[in-house]
């Protein structure tokens, strides 16, 4: 069974050392009191709950998978994991970053990203339950009405109830404007919604006593298109009039799903008919309100492979360590032994570096987006708030798309380190490449996020958040580009950050003559955008660690970090420049093909 041990030194080091959290954060009034000591506190306590209760069900889970009750349409999630949510409900940790009017404790989300790091690690399908719960907090706190928020807050903050997001219908996941469930208004202002939804992530599950389905439907007149889509709250139970759960609302699992992965998650068919719901926000205004949680979500899913590429790489780490096979080509290095263990061949190490330099820059982005986040929810300064959320939305398809492509192939080299034992479901490794398949699927796919990132985020908008982070890229180089033990993570991001401006400007012109040009080249540039992000990390990490050990700081982390950052530019980074190649490749080679894919 994979073991799982919270990497609590990084995480401290990216946010003290490396994002200075604590001096961002107090200057937001509603953190005023935060402190590096308290937040260390309650990671390593989140730390101790990951691995100790989450991490020992998750190859079972994956093993037994959820069952479906079709004649009541209930559903049984693996063993363990109701006892696991009672204790995580218990510790208080579905609060933690919500807002204390509704029972949060009202700490950052950049402490929240931290936590749930750490459970994704431990069990991708278990913390799948608790992300969605929050997620729709997230929506109802920013769109519900004060009814709703008053109904609905408490009991997701508690973690007493659980929620979902129903967007996805058999014809329709892209192309949510395709969308057929309809909403009929009633006279006391409540709607019966019908239709069918598919593939909703924890839809129905034996945990809590209601779960807060958020749902995408139609309204009889509503516009044609994603412009006639309205949010509604349906509950699994309909509310008394206290708030309790009373009688059942004809919203029901009608299937689950025997899928690749994240088995001990129930990926649901429901059908409602004619289930009671409420509007959430405006009528037709629904796509708008739910990509609160939908950003919230892409954000999540990065999170989702960045814990996966974390725990895959430190068991295959140990693996390396042990598992004797062959002698190293320039000789043994274990004499006492029969064979040298593996970690000595450098193909070995090559598959090892690349997991830890993906789950070490990925850390970084994630953590830094968070603490964007808090900035850009809560800074008193509306400059600064902006700022912040340009900043995020630019950087949200890249932390969902680059994280969980990395991810995949973290998961996928680690699998490889174990050899054919990789492929055996008792080490974990096979599970982890299956969970971290469905993270470049769900929540927008990889290619919608690149569509979103060249389309929306750069072309649309001028590049003007793009020039915001080339500054401060710019910055960067320019103060250390003077020090010359930091040229060899300098000289690479400087070549790359010179050639970026134009190839975005080559690629936009392009597009303006034939849209499907930015079609073709968007998943290669969100692939550079990601490096480019990554190399300016790394830069500023390197940075760190080296003037630790000038100091005369003999703490192994960083002489270890400066080696993540070697490699990270030496034999990842590289790849920008084929990609810009690709990327530039136009658009003929792949839409003039009728013959070839006749
Ligand atoms: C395990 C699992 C859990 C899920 N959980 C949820 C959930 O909780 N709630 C929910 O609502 N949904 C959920 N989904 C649905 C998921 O979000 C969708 O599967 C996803 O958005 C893709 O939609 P689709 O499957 O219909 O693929 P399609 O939209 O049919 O896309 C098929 C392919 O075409 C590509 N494509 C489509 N349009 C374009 C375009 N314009 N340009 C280029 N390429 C394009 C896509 O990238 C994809 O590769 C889940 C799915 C799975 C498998």
């Amino acid at each position: 069974m994979p073991s799982y041990t919270p990497p609590l030194r990084d995480m401290q080091f990216v946010l003290h050392e490396l994002l200075g959290a604590v001096d961002q954060l107090k200057a937001i009034p509603r953190y005023a009191d935060v402190d590096a000591e308290t937040m260390d506190a309650v990671l390593e306590e989140a730390g101790k709950f990951a691995a100790g209760v989450i991490t020992p069900i998750n190859l079972s889970g994956d093993a037994e998978g959820c069952t479906l009750d079709k004649t009541h349409h209930t559903v049984t999630a693996p063993k363990g994991f109701k006892e696991a949510y009672q204790q995580y409900v218990e510790g208080g940790w579905p609060a933690l970053s919500c807002d204390p009017q509704y029972g949060g404790q009202g700490q950052p989300m950049v402490m929240n990203t931290c936590v749930f790091e750490m459970l994704n690690s431990a069990n991708q399908a278990w913390t799948m339950y608790t992300g969605l719960a929050h997620g729709a907090y997230a929506a109802l706190h920013a769109h519900g009405s004060d009814m709703q928020k008053k109904l609905y807050l408490p009991k997701l903050v508690s973690g007493e109830w659980t929620g979902t997001m129903c967007l996805t219908e058999p014809h329709c996941g892209t192309d949510l404007g395709l969308l057929r469930t309809k909403a009929e208004p009633q006279p006391d202002g409540t709607y019966k919604i019908t239709g069918s939804k598919i593939f909703i992530s924890a839809g129905e599950h034996d945990f809590a006593p209601n779960i807060v389905h958020l749902v995408l439907a139609r309204l009889p007149d509503a516009p044609k298109g994603s412009k006639g889509i309205s949010l509604f709250v349906v509950p699994k139970f309909k509310l008394k009039a206290d708030g309790s759960p009373g009688e059942r609302n004809p919203i029901v699992c009608t299937g689950i799903e025997h899928k690749m992965g994240i088995h001990g998650n129930a990926t649901c068919q429901l059908s409602l008919d004619g289930a009671e719901g409420t509007l959430v926000g405006e009528p037709n205004k629904g796509l708008m309100a739910m990509f609160v949680m939908m950003n919230g979500a892409r954000l999540g899913v990065g999170n989702q492979s960045l814990g996966l590429t974390e725990v895959a790489y430190q068991n295959a780490l140990a693996y390396a360590k042990d598992r004797l096979q062959m002698r190293s080509l320039s000789g043994p290095k274990a004499k006492d032994k029969p064979a040298d263990p593996i970690i000595v061949h450098p193909d070995v190490r090559k598959m090892l570096l690349t997991a830890k330099a993906y789950a070490e820059g990925g850390r970084a982005l994630a953590t830094w987006c968070a603490l964007l986040l808090d900035q850009a929810e809560h800074h008193p300064d509306q400059k600064t708030r902006q700022d912040a959320d340009d900043m995020v939305a630019l950087l949200t398809p890249i932390v969902k798309a680059f994280l969980t492509d990395n991810g995949f192939t973290a998961t996928n080299t680690c699998m490889q380190v174990y050899g054919g034992h990789g492929y055996i479901h008792e080490t974990g490794a096979e599970q982890f490449v299956r969970d971290a398949r469905i993270n470049m699927i769900y929540e927008g796919t990889n290619t919608v996020q690149a569509l979103d990132l060249l389309g929306r985020k750069v072309l649309l908008n001028q590049g003007a958040t793009l020039k915001k982070l080339g500054a401060q890229i710019e910055a960067l180089i320019r103060a250390e580009g003077v020090n010359e033990s930091m040229a060899e993570f300098i000289n690479p991001l400087a070549g790359l950050a010179d050639k970026f401006t134009k190839f975005t400007t080559e690629i936009g012109f392009k597009g303006m003559t034939n849209p499907d040009e930015v079609g073709a080249a968007a998943t290669d540039f969100l692939r550079v955008a990601g490096h480019l992000v990554f190399g300016y990390l790394f830069a500023r990490m390197a940075s760190v660690a080296l003037k630790q050990i000038a100091a005369g700081n003999a703490d192994p982390f960083y002489a270890a970090k400066l080696q993540t950052a070697r490699f990270y530019f030496a034999r990842l980074f590289p790849e920008t420049a084929t990609l810009m190649i690709t990327a530039r490749a136009g658009v003929a080679n792949l839409l003039d093909t009728e013959a070839a894919l006749a």
